[in-house]
């Protein structure tokens, strides 16, 4: 007999593994058999309800170190030379469910939480650096369009390029998803992007825009969409094996963090509105800045309270650093946290994984498991030594604004417009064999169930991007539909 007894929940030893009570060998089973019912009532209860969207997912533990001085940018303690902080990733597809393919194409959540010395930062990147739409009005109805449709419960292309279609600020997005990147050969192989323009502050109080890239130090890699679909449907949780294994081996994967600074002034006549994110700012313009390299190198052990619990938000965010004006940015702000609220409770910061590794002296308390202690005063301001406010330690970043209340697109800059950035990727970036691996992925794609009115716009789309790629997926997608 083994000391690991096993014990019900209330560590009292179990009385058996595999019998459950029953009057004589052939009798009903007894109510008084506590231990058989706290097994079917957890097994009932196992499941919480998965992330909307960005549900399939894994991820690991691991570190960041700072490798260069970027401290004339940022004052915060995280990006201070030498320093080491302790940090999670969690990868993940966006429309699939918890059991979907990992090789469907879609871009790639890339989420990041810091243990800093000034509580939880978190970055919660994609592997693209733009987005379909720069309004956070439209998100949900853009979520919506590339999961199911509400009769028959399936994934419908006719639905995804009729919201692409109608909105053409989702160009440059749907361009780069359609090209090799993606469907990312393993979660090891693609850069993580913040996207957003975020900002920084240093100790005299400059103000800088910034941008966030993790470079992939394994290389970019890909699959074809024919590698993808075998993969799909002989295993579909590839990439989660993938990394899961790498690390087991001693295989740590790291990404080397980049940042693009733009001087707080220069936002105001950059050639693109820099907050729109469905723009990137080219390399050219603002070249990346070396910062330091995270290197992933301990798996979970509980998927369960790691992963699945695992709670990013964009609003955690330690001095030195700041949100933007960018629109989506902010209105992430509120829907995530509002989204950990609902999925896991409003005390979810108090799951070990989304603790913070330093003390907490919030005045929140109470509500639905709450685990850890609060203590009185529970009001501020109070006479009684609870913690005040430290506005200088907080260095919170503040930007000028002024206006009418209106419902408007952002203001446009030179040049600005839905097309350009799109069209450089397809004319400047990609070489011949990317650029047919496009077509090939365009072409299959839309041939495969849409219709008009939609089939229409989506070769009207692509004329706006580049005409040549237009020209042929038009030759080539009206004549499978003629077969
Ligand atoms: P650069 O030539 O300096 O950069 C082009 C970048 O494109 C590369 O650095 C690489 O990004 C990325 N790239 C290469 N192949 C692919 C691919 N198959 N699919 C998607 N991205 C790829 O030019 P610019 O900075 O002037 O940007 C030109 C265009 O490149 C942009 O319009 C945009 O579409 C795209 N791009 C730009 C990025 C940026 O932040 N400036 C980032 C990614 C794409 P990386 O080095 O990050 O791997």
């Amino acid at each position: 007999m083994t000391d690991r007894y096993t014990t019900n929940d209330a560590g009292n030893p179990a009385p058996s593994d595999d019998q459950s009570l029953t009057v004589g060998p052939d009798g009903p089973i007894l109510l008084q058999d506590h231990y058989l019912i706290e097994q079917m009532a957890n097994f009932n209860r196992e499941r919480i309800p998965e992330r909307q969207p960005h549900a399939k997912g894994g991820g690991a533990f691991g570190r960041f170190e700072v490798t260069n001085d970027v401290s004339a940018y940022t004052r915060a303690a995280v990006f201070q030379p030498g320093t080491k902080t302790e940090m999670l990733a969690r990868f993940s597809t966006v429309a699939g469910e918890r059991g979907s393919p990992d090789t469907w194409r879609d871009p790639r959540g890339f989420a990041l939480k810091f243990y800093t010395v000034d509580g939880n930062f978190d970055l919660v990147c994609n592997n693209t650096p733009v987005f379909f739409m720069r309004d956070p009005l439209k998100f949900q109805h853009f979520i919506r369009s590339q999961k199911r449709r509400l009769n028959n419960n399936l994934r419908d292309h006719n639905m995804q390029w009729d919201f692409w279609t109608l909105s053409p600020e989702s160009a440059h997005q749907v361009t780069w998803l359609m090209g090799d990147r993606g469907i990312p050969k393993t979660w090891r192989n693609m850069n993580g992007y913040g996207s957003h323009t975020y900002s920084w502050i240093n100790a005299t109080g400059e103000i800088f825009w910034v941008k966030y890239h993790f470079k992939t130090d394994q290389g970019i890699g890909f699959l074809t969409q024919e590698e993808a679909d075998r993969l799909a449907g002989t295993d579909a949780d590839y990439h989660q094996r993938d990394l899961y294994e790498a690390i087991e081996r001693g295989e740590y994967p790291s990404w080397s963090l980049k940042v693009q600074i733009m001087p707080f002034e220069e936002a105001k006549t950059y050639r693109f509105n820099p907050f729109d994110l469905t723009k990137v700012w080219p390399h050219s313009d603002y070249p990346l800045i070396d910062v330091g390299k995270m290197t992933l190198d301990r798996n979970v052990t509980d998927y369960h309270t790691e992963i699945e619990q695992a709670a990013f938000e964009p609003n955690n965010i330690v001095p030195g650093t700041g949100l933007s004006p960018d629109k989506m940015l902010l209105a992430r702000g509120f829907s995530y946290a509002d989204a950990h609220r609902a999925r896991l409770g409003t005390n979810y910061k108090q799951i070990p994984v989304n603790s913070p590794q330093v003390e907490v002296h919030s005045y929140s308390k109470e509500g639905a498991m709450r685990v850890k202690n609060a203590s009185d005063p529970v009001y501020a301001p109070n006479s009684y030594g609870g913690p005040q406010a430290d506005p200088a330690r907080a260095a919170e970043v503040a930007w000028f604004a002024d206006g009418q209340l209106v419902r408007a697109a952002y203001t446009l800059h030179a040049e600005d417009d839905d097309w350009g950035q799109a069209g450089t990727m397809v004319r400047e970036v990609l070489d011949d064999a990317a650029r047919e691996r496009l077509a090939h992925n365009i072409i299959g794609h839309v041939s495969n169930g849409v219709k008009e009115p939609v089939l229409s716009r989506v070769f009207e789309y692509w004329r706006n991007v580049d005409p040549d790629l237009a020209k042929s997926v038009e030759a080539a997608v009206r004549a499978n539909l003629d077969q």
